[in-house]
């Protein structure tokens, strides 16, 4: 009889309890509110995921892409760890890699930002650099074909997360709401990078029976809203994006498009002025993700305004700002891609105090 070594399976324990420990001491992020002058009657909450130790939400599905192949039986002792990513879930990736005394090799475009490059090598982490941003899946399948364990963020993020509850998003979000005075949320707001954080949240909110609405926020003509408007797997991006994290140039496998209740496309211009006026109501910097679901909860919130409903919002805080400090928030940067957010900055203003719509036409 051939049996499974009794030490990979005392290795095994050991990383799931390891992994589970890391979870314990980690205290849930804040779900932080605020009021905005405009929008009587509707209360905004924003979800602050970069107060993960790694700086963004991507630090749940790290944990919970590792637990997945531990679980699976795809991740052994010693064995090589790799993604394609060149964002947030590299660096989450890496820093779990160390928690568990793996090595971690992140596959990323040569264009990649340095500060990235070396946010995951200082983790312990290898950059595999490859030319063609295209070739990084197919990279990545080499690197597992050559034994290294493929977490495989774009192909798993869906179902590596417990869409039940299990301490989730949506779960973590509803149980923070409790208290409040708009406890169901009339709509929560998100982005679709891997379309792992929009999925957990729409299955979870059909699984509680509850009237919540979800809308995502997408920069213009990217694949997500094309893709949804038409139900086809095959839709492209037909405009760029320089918003980070979402926005992507394909439909992704764990894209689910029927549990989007709405999709609504903001002008990367818009969520970079977004961006900044989120400094000014958190007194810190966030991503320009975040500016993007800000701009999304504006349009949503005029609209219940319009209708005279009062009701709850909730939207989420993807990443620290501190890594567009040489982007998004440099003038320079901006000009040098033809954003002027200057523009968009004095409409979501007049938005915040008037409560009028920053999407719509003007007449
Ligand atoms: C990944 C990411 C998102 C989108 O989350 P998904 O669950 O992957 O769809 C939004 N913002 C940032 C900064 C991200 O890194």
């Amino acid at each position: 009889m051939t049996q499974f070594p009794a030490c990979d399976r005392a290795w095994l324990h050991a990383a799931i309890d390891a992994l589970e420990r890391e979870a314990a001491r980690s205290a849930d992020t804040h779900l932080l509110k605020i009021e905005l002058p405009g929008y009587a009657g509707i209360d905004f909450y924003f979800k602050d995921e970069a107060a993960h130790p790694t700086g963004s939400l991507k630090h749940r599905l790290a944990r919970s892409l590792y637990l997945y192949a531990l679980c699976n039986g795809r991740l052994r002792q010693g064995q090589p760890v790799v993604d394609a990513s060149s964002g947030s879930t590299a660096i989450a990736e890496a820093w779990f890699a160390r928690l568990l005394g793996l090595h971690f090799t992140a596959v990323m475009p040569a264009c990649t930002a340095p500060a990235k490059i070396r946010a995951v090598e200082a983790l312990g982490g290898s950059c595999d650099l490859v030319d063609d941003p295209a070739e990084v899946y197919e990279r990545a399948a080499t690197h597992a074909r050559n034994g290294a364990c493929h977490l495989d963020q774009f192909g798993l993020a869906e179902r590596a997360t417990d869409w039940r509850g299990n301490n989730n998003i949506a779960e973590s979000i509803l149980g923070q709401l409790t208290r409040e005075p708009h406890a169901k949320p009339a709509w929560i707001v998100c982005g679709a990078g891997t379309g792992g954080t929009s999925a957990t949240i729409g299955r979870y909110l059909r699984y509680r029976r509850l009237p919540t609405r979800l809308c995502v926020a997408e920069p213009s003509g990217r694949s997500f809203a094309h893709g949804w408007r038409s139900r086809r797997a095959d839709a492209c991006a037909s405009q760029p994006t320089l918003i980070e994290g979402i926005g992507r140039a394909r439909v992704e496998p764990c894209f689910l498009f029927d549990v989007v209740d709405a999709v609504l496309e903001v002008p990367d211009a818009a969520s970079v002025a977004a961006t900044w006026l989120l400094e000014e109501i958190f007194a810190r910097r966030y991503g320009g993700s975040s500016g993007t679901n800000l701009v999304a909860c504006l349009e949503l919130a005029a609209a219940m305004r319009a209708r005279g409903e009062r009701g709850s919002i909730v939207s989420l805080l993807c990443d620290r700002g501190e890594r567009y400090a040489e982007t998004l928030f440099s003038s320079e940067w901006l000009d040098l891609h033809g954003i002027d957010p200057q523009p968009w900055h004095a409409r979501l203003t007049r938005c915040l105090a008037d409560g009028s719509a920053p999407l719509a036409p003007t007449a």
